[in-house]
């Protein structure tokens, strides 16, 4: 296992970043109008640095510069292979400089050094896997006998508006970054306001690896003004957005007028299904560590139980011995398992949901005030509630940090009816040792993905993406290409089909 950071560590990765610039056209560069603000650490609330403030003004600058680069550069008329040795030249980069984006990640995020690391290395594997995918990009045939040869084409878009949350914010952006530059799109990435370090070091990573100038361009800033002014650029054709369902709704509002593209990867309340028949001693471990790892900050969390009410008192008795032990504390110590939230709105937010439970009625089993030692961040301890009905707000609404409602059923019956209750459809998870009942359990959930008797494993090739208010569209794999491409079908006659020849 890699050493923990010290404190010269965290202070070189720091001074490599600040203060945080856009970085535009191949450099990295001030606002226009010289604004910015600071990111805190969320572990003591310190200021980590000052970072750029962009303004419609900067988004304009970046989306022409991308604009001109998609025009005129080489990037959208580069081979697929070519482009593949550059987005794994990217990759490179990534490995080289894991350690240090993880360390600003953690120090950016509060996410603990040992999940941040797993992070990184996912970071560089998006762009190795898009790196294969540019070089498969296929279109289809469709003969007519001798009369006509049609085909399809898979083209580049434009420019890109990519807009990413705070939570793991170094893969959530690679992951739309890797695909859409595989795809031959140049883009503008508007990193979220509480978490804009690693970005501004990717920028430097990339640059490094070769890109062209102006295919990769990155605005800081906050939503209503940055983002915005990105949403609403006439020449942006292409919207990617992770983060809450309300702001997805908004942004969609600003950009329908331009019928703008949108993928739309949004919020989640992911129940975790376990019957009585499941492997409890799995179960249990997947259920900790689907709503506490990532300090619960995970669209994908397993944030409700859902208990089989014959094992209900048990499995709620070892689950609460184990919440009771997660190890909650400093980000930067590799035995840490939840660190200190986002941001103290976040935490206060959070906070707010804790009361909610307790005034509705729901048992707090575990949770209660952090340590003394733990008061200057945003820290929440991982809390349990039991005696949770289905409508309470804590049982509907997505909290984003560690905190788990138990909800008891009798039955597979209102298991499917409690987990399909909410607005949100992102994942499920179902743990059964009936091979039949998992088919029809999962056949039944609405939802974007299903895990059976797994934690959230991901693999690249499979379509990322929710139902319902979670989102719209999908993403990873080939159904990354229907975003960031458009498809394009050639008609070729062959032979002389008939013209009809008005006005002879
Ligand atoms: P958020 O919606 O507050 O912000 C996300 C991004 O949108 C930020 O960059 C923000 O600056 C920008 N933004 C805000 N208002 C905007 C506007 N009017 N126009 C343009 N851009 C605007 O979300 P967050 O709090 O940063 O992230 C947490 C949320 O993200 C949770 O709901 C979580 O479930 C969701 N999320 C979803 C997925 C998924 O794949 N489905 C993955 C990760 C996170």
């Amino acid at each position: 296992m890699a050493l923990p950071p010290n404190a010269a560590d965290a202070a070189r990765v720091l001074a490599e970043v600040s203060p945080a610039r856009h970085f535009i056209d191949g450099q990295f560069t001030e606002g226009v109008l010289g604004k910015r603000f600071q990111t805190v650490n969320p572990a003591t609330n310190e200021v980590l640095a000052e970072v750029a403030e962009g303004t419609a003004e900067d988004v304009d600058r970046a989306v022409r510069a991308a604009y001109r680069a998609f025009q005129e550069g080489p990037w959208g008329r580069m081979s697929g292979k070519e482009r593949a040795r550059l987005l794994n030249a990217i990759a490179d980069g990534l490995e080289r400089h894991g350690e240090e984006l993880a360390l600003l990640e953690v120090l950016d995020t509060g996410l603990p050094i040992a999940q941040a690391r797993g992070q990184a290395a996912r970071a560089a594997e998006n762009f190795r896997f898009f790196a294969e995918m540019a070089t498969r990009m296929t279109g289809e045939t469709y003969p007519v006998g001798d009369t006509f040869l049609n085909y399809t084409v898979r083209a580049p878009v434009g420019v890109a508006g990519l807009i990413t949350p705070w939570n793991t914010p170094l893969m959530l952006a690679t992951w739309k970054i890797a695909p859409c530059l595989a795809a031959g799109n140049t883009c503008v990435l508007k990193p979220a306001e509480w978490s804009p370090l690693t970005a501004t070091r990717l920028a430097a990573i990339i640059r490094d690896a070769g890109i062209p100038d102006g295919v990769f361009n990155v605005v800081h800033g906050f939503g209503e003004t940055a983002g915005d002014a990105l949403v609403r650029h006439p020449l942006v054709p292409l919207i990617s957005f992770t983060g809450e369902t309300l702001t997805g709704q908004t942004i969609m509002r600003n950009g329908a007028s331009q019928l703008k593209r949108f993928s739309m990867e949004l919020g989640g309340k992911s129940p975790v299904i376990v019957f009585a028949d499941a492997d409890l001693e799995r179960a249990l471990d997947a259920v900790v560590f689907g709503v506490y790892s990532l300090n619960g900050e995970r669209c994908t969390a397993g944030s409700r139980l859902l208990i089989e009410r014959s094992i209900q008192e048990e499995f709620e008795a070892r689950l609460a011995e184990r919440v009771a032990r997660i190890r909650l504390g400093d980000p930067l110590d590799p035995a840490t398992e939840v660190g200190p939230l986002i941001h103290a709105e976040h935490r206060r937010r959070v906070e707010g949901y804790l009361d909610a439970g307790v005034a509705e009625g729901a048992v707090m089993r575990i949770g209660g005030p952090v340590p003394e030692h733990l008061a200057r961040g945003n820290y929440v301890r991982p809390t349990l509630f039991t005696g949770v009905r289905s409508d309470m707000r804590i049982a509907q609404e997505e909290i984003f940090g560690p905190v788990l409602v138990s909800i008891p059923f009798a039955d597979e019956e209102e298991a499917v009816r409690i987990a399909n209750d909410v607005r949100y459809g992102l994942a499920a998870y179902v743990w059964t040792r009936d091979l039949t009942r998992a088919h029809r359990v999962s056949a039944r959930l609405q939802s974007g993905m299903v895990w059976v008797n797994s934690q959230n494993v991901r693999d690249l090739r499979t379509p990322f993406g929710g139902a319902k208010q979670s989102g719209i569209g999908r993403e990873g794999g080939h159904y990354s290409f229907e975003f960031y491409t458009e498809l394009k079908t050639v008609h070729v006659a062959l032979g002389q089909h008939p013209i009809p020849r008005f006005g002879a």
